[in-house]
C-alpha cells in the first residue's frame, strides 16, 4: 500500500462547496498543504452544474419562506459570491445581473407580499413594487388572460443569476494560482476515511493519503463518511429529485417565483432564464421522493439503503409528513409531473400561476436537467430539517448542503476555514478576505 504525504488539509467533493473551501483556504489562511479529491473527471459535475439547478443566485429577496432573520443572514452570507464575482471580474461569464421578482397572485397572497414589503424594504431598499400596468409593460405573458389581482416585487441590477460550475472552476483556478502545494486529484473516488492516531487515512480506489484535518463536502456521502467514523447516527437522508420543464420559445426576460405555501417545505415552482439554453425560459423545480443519491449516474444501492437508513424511526417522519393533506396532495402531484405525457399536464397547472396562457404544447420536459437535494432527516426529533448540516468532530467537518448552499458556499468556507484554521493552529487573514469577500 503506498501512503503518500501527510497533507495539512483533505477535502472530498469538488462541488461548490469542497471548491469554495479549497480556494478559501489557499487564499486566505497560510496553510501550505492542500488536497481535494473529485471522484469525477472534473469540477462541478453533479448538483453545481447549470443543467441540475436554478442558477440563481439566493439573496432572501424573493424567498418568501424566509423570515426576516433568515433573510439577513442569506444575504450576508449570499453577498460573499456576488463580492467575489465583482471583486475578481466574472461579471459576464460567471455571475448575471437578471431581472427577477417574487409575484403574488389573488387577494390573499397579494395582502401577504404588500406586508412582506414593509417587513423587508430596510433589509432589501432596492425593491420594486409593480402593479398589473408595470407588470404589462415588463413581462406581458404574466397578466394575459389573468382574471386574479397581482402584485410583485421586483429587483433589478443585482446579480441574480450565476454559473455555479464555472463559478468553482474559477475558485480552483485561484486556488492553485500560488507557491503552496494545492493538489487536485480528478477520478479520485475515496472510497474510506478514518481515523489513524492524529491523523484521517483517506483511501481512494487508486491510492491512499494522510492528512491532518478533512473536509467532506460530498453532498448525501459526506453523512456516509460520518456514520463510518461514528458521527451522526441520529440522522438520515430523505433524496429529493427535483426535475424541471423547457418552454419551446423564450418566454420571460425576468426570474419569476412565486410566493411559498407556509406549509410546503420545498420552494414553490419558478421560472427563470437559463444560462445553458440561451435564455430561454426554465420552469421548476419539481420535488419527489427519487430512491438515488446522484441525478443521472449509477444507482449505488447500497449507499443509498444506507444513508436513507429504513426503519420505524425514519418511517415515522414520512408518515408524519403524509399525514398533512396539502403536502400529501404536493407529494402526489409532484410524482405525476415525472410521469411522461401526463407530468407535463399536471405541471402546467403550477407554471400557469406565472404564465396563465401557457399551453401542453408549450412546454417539454428538461431531459438532462434537473438534481438531488439530500435532505436531512432527524431519527431522534422525528423531523426533516430543511437546509444544510454540519457535523464537526475533531479535526473533520461533514457538510450536507442542499438549497441555498451553492449561493452560501463561501460562507459556509470561511466559517470551516476558521475551524480548521484553529484546530491545526494556523492563521486565517480576515483583513483580506474582508477586503475581497465580504464589502464591496
Ligand atoms: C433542482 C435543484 C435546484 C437548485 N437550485 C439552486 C439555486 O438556484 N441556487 C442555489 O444556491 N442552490 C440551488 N440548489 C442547491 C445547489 O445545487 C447545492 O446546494 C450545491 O450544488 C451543493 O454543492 P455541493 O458541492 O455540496 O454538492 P455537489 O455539487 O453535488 O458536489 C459534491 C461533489 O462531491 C463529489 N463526491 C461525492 N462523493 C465522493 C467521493 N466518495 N470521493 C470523491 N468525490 C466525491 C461528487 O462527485 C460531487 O462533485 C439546487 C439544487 C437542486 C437539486
Amino acid at each position: 500500500m503506498v501512503v503518500n504525504k501527510t497533507f495539512d488539509v483533505a477535502i472530498i467533493g469538488a462541488g461548490v462547496a469542497g471548491s469554495a473551501l479549497t480556494f478559501t483556504l489557499s487564499r486566505y489562511s497560510d496553510i501550505k498543504n492542500i488536497i481535494l479529491f473529485e471522484k469525477y473527471s472534473e469540477v462541478g459535475l453533479l448538483n453545481t452544474n447549470p443543467k441540475s439547478n436554478s442558477q440563481t443566485l439566493h439573496i432572501g429577496d424573493i424567498e418568501t419562506n424566509y423570515t426576516l432573520e433568515k433573510a439577513r443572514k442569506v444575504k450576508a452570507n449570499a453577498s460573499m459570491i456576488a463580492n467575489y464575482i465583482e471583486h475578481f471580474g466574472f461579471e459576464g461569464s460567471i455571475g448575471f445581473r437578471r431581472n427577477k421578482m417574487v409575484l403574488a397572485v389573488g387577494d390573499d397572497e397579494v395582502a401577504r407580499l404588500e406586508a412582506r414589503y414593509h417587513e423587508f424594504k430596510e433589509l432589501f431598499p432596492y425593491y420594486k413594487k409593480m402593479g398589473v400596468a408595470e407588470l404589462k409593460e415588463r413581462e406581458p405573458l404574466i397578466v394575459e388572460g389573468r382574471e386574479e389581482t397581482l402584485l410583485a416585487l421586483g429587483v433589478e441590477g443585482e446579480i441574480t443569476t450565476v454559473d455555479f460550475k464555472k463559478l468553482s472552476e474559477s475558485f480552483i483556478e485561484m486556488a492553485v494560482e500560488n507557491d503552496k502545494n494545492v493538489q487536485i486529484h480528478y477520478n479520485e473516488d475515496v472510497v474510506t476515511l478514518k481515523k489513524v492516531g492524529d491523523e484521517f487515512e483517506i483511501v481512494t480506489k487508486n491510492s491512499t493519503f494522510r492528512a491532518k484535518s478533512v473536509v467532506a463536502n460530498a453532498g448525501a456521502y459526506s453523512l456516509l463518511f460520518a456514520q463510518h467514523m461514528g458521527y451522526g447516527k441520529d440522522l438520515a437522508i430523505l433524496p429529493i429529485g427535483g426535475s424541471f420543464f423547457f418552454a419551446t420559445k423564450k418566454l420571460l426576460n425576468s426570474k419569476v417565483y412565486t410566493m411559498q405555501n407556509p406549509k410546503l417545505p420545498f420552494a414553490a415552482v419558478h421560472a427563470d432564464p437559463d444560462i445553458t439554453a440561451n435564455w430561454n425560459t426554465r420552469f421548476g423545480p419539481t420535488a419527489f421522493m427519487l430512491p438515488k443519491l446522484e441525478r443521472y449516474r449509477q444507482l449505488h444501492i447500497m449507499d443509498l439503503l444506507e444513508a436513507m437508513d429504513i426503519g420505524k424511526d425514519t418511517l415515522e417522519v414520512y408518515y408524519n409528513l403524509l399525514k398533512d393533506r396539502t403536502i400529501r396532495n404536493y407529494i402526489i402531484t409532484n410524482i405525476l409531473d415525472e410521469v411522461p405525457i401526463v407530468g407535463k399536464s399536471v405541471f402546467i397547472k403550477d407554471a400557469r400561476k406565472i404564465v396563465p396562457t401557457l399551453q401542453s404544447s408549450d412546454l417539454v420536459f428538461a431531459e438532462g436537467y434537473g438534481g438531488m437535494r439530500p435532505q436531512i432527516v432527524d431519527k431522534v426529533k422525528h423531523e426533516l430539517k430543511l437546509g444544510e448540516a454540519k457535523l464537526i468532530q475533531e479535526g473533520a467537518i461533514f457538510n450536507m448542503t442542499p438549497s441555498p448552499g451553492a449561493s452560501t458556499s463561501l460562507a459556509i468556507a470561511k466559517e470551516d476555514a476558521i475551524t480548521i484554521c484553529r484546530y491545526l493552529g494556523k492563521k486565517f487573514d480576515f483583513e483580506l478576505h474582508e477586503k475581497e469577500i465580504v464589502n464591496r
